[in-house]
C-alpha cells in the first residue's frame, strides 16, 4: 500500500517547500499531543508529522513521486514502524526555521546566572509602623577571588573536551522495536560544558564562586506587614562560573502584638470598663503606637461599642513602596461586671436596682424596640 503523504497534509502534488511547511504547522497546532490528547489525534499527528519528513526530504520526495514509497519496508524484513520516525525537532524547524530554531544545540554555557536568596526578618508591631535600617548576616555564593569566577588555578585556561569534541553532548544508538533511536545526553566527563578545566582553582574547585558569609545593610519602609518582602537587587546568590548574581528577598515576619492586633493598616485593641464607669462615662489615657490618646467614654457606654480613632493606626504602605496616610485605631469596649461584691456595695447595688424598678427585670427591655421576643413568648404563654 502507498501512502498519500500528498493528501494526508491536504496538499497539491506540486507544492513548495514553504506551502509544505505552512500547511504542516497549521495541522500540527490542532493535532499536537500537547494540545489535543485525543488518541486519534496523535495518530493523525503521526502521520502528519511522518509526510512532512518524507516530503521535506529531496530523496524521500522523488521517491513518492514517482509512485512509491520510501517508508514501505520492501521486504527488507522491516519491523519498524514508519510512523514513529519524527521527533521534536522536526516541529522546531517547521516553526522556527532550520538554523538556530528551538534551544539549539551544542555545549552549554559554564557561566549560569546566579538563584535567588531569601531571608527572614522579625519585626514587632512597633517596629512595622517605624520602619528599621539593619545590618543582616547573609551566607550567600559570591564570585571566588582567587580565580575571579574562571574556576582556573593561577596559569590553567580550559581545554576543549575530548570525549564530546567540544560539543557538551554524547550520542548514543539503541535498537528497539521502533527502529534506530538515537538519544543525545550531556557528556558526562565536561558535564555538558564542551571543555574541562585541567587544573581547578584551589579555592572554588572549579566552581568559580565560594560561599561566605557577609553583612548586607537593608532598610525596611515604615508600614510593612507580616509576608511582605523587600529585593536587594543582585544581593542573592553569584551563579555557578562567576555567572550574574540573583536578587536577596528579605521577608518581614511580624511578632504579634500584646495589646493590638492588625487587619491591614489599621489596629484593634479591646479595653475593659468597670460597669460604673461605663454607665457614667469618664475619659482615660490609651497607649497608642504614637503615645498616650485620651480615650472619651459616653455616658451610658454597651459592650461591644467601637471607638475609632482616627489616624491612630499603621502607615499605609502602597505597591510603589511609599506611605500614603496612617489607618485606624479601633477600641473595643467591653463592660465589666463586677464579680466580688462586699455587703455595702450589694445593698447599694439593690437601693440602685430599687430606684430603677428593676427589682424583677422584664426581658422584653432589653430588645431593641421595646417588644422584644421574650415578651411575645411570655404574651403567647398568656403570662402576666
Ligand atoms: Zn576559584
Ligand atoms: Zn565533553
Amino acid at each position: 500500500m502507498v501512502r498519500d503523504y500528498y493528501g494526508i497534509l491536504g496538499i497539491e502534488r506540486g507544492a513548495g517547500p514553504d506551502e509544505i511547511k505552512r500547511a504542516y504547522r497549521r495541522l500540527a497546532r490542532e493535532l499536537h499531543p500537547d494540545v489535543n490528547p485525543d488518541p486519534e489525534a496523535q495518530e493523525r499527528f503521526r502521520e502528519v508529522s511522518t509526510a512532512y519528513e518524507v516530503l521535506t526530504d529531496p530523496e524521500k520526495r522523488r521517491i513518492v513521486d514517482l509512485g512509491g514509497d520510501p517508508l514501505s519496508n520492501g521486504g527488507a524484513g522491516g519491523g519498524a514502524d514508519p510512523f514513529s520516525a519524527f521527533g521534536f525537532g522536526d516541529i522546531m524547524d517547521a516553526f522556527f526555521g532550520a538554523a538556530g530554531g528551538g534551544r539549539g544545540r551544542g555545549p552549554r554555557s559554564r557561566v549560569q546566572p546566579g538563584a535567588d536568596a531569601l531571608i527572614r526578618m522579625q519585626l514587632n508591631l512597633e517596629e512595622c509602623a517605624t520602619g528599621v535600617q539593619r545590618e543582616l548576616a547573609v551566607d550567600t555564593a559570591v564570585v571566588c577571588s582567587d580565580c575571579g569566577g574562571s574556576g582556573c588555578a593561577p596559569g590553567c585556561s580550559p581545554t576543549v573536551c575530548d570525549i564530546c569534541g567540544g560539543s557538551g553532548e554524547v550520542q548514543t544508538v539503541q535498537r528497539s522495536f521502533l527502529g534506530q533511536v538515537v538519544t543525545s545526553r550531556p557528556c558526562p566527563t565536561c558535564r555538558g560544558f564542551g571543555e574541562v578545566i585541567p587544573d581547578p582553582c584551589r579555592q572554588c574547585a572549579g566552581d568559580g564562586r565560594v560561599r561566605v558569609r557577609r553583612s548586607v545593610g537593608v532598610r525596611i519602609p515604615a508600614g510593612v506587614a507580616d509576608g511582605m518582602r523587600v529585593r536587594l537587587a543582585g544581593q542573592g546568590e553569584v551563579g555557578a562560573g562567576g555567572g550574574p548574581a540573583g536578587d536577596l528577598y528579605v521577608e518581614v515576619e511580624e511578632i504579634p502584638h500584646d495589646v493590638f492586633t492588625r487587619d491591614g493598616a489599621d489596629l484593634h485593641c479591646t479595653v475593659s470598663l468597670p460597669m460604673t464607669a461605663a454607665a457614667l462615662g469618664t475619659t482615660l489615657p490609651l497607649p497608642t503606637l504614637d503615645g498616650v490618646e485620651e480615650l472619651h467614654v459616653e455616658p451610658g457606654t454597651q459592650t461591644g461599642t467601637v471607638r475609632t480613632l482616627r489616624g491612630k493606626g499603621m502607615p499605609r504602605l502602597r505597591s510603589t513602596g511609599r506611605v500614603d496616610g496612617q489607618g485606624d485605631l479601633m477600641v473595643h469596649i467591653d463592660v465589666a461586671v463586677p464579680t466580688k461584691l462586699d455587703k455595702e456595695q450589694i445593698e447599694l447595688l439593690r437601693q440602685l436596682a430599687r430606684l430603677r424598678g428593676e427589682e424583677q427585670p422584664d426581658l422584653a427591655v432589653g430588645s431593641r424596640n421595646g417588644h422584644g421576643l421574650f415578651s411575645r413568648l411570655r404574651d403567647s404563654f398568656g403570662g402576666r
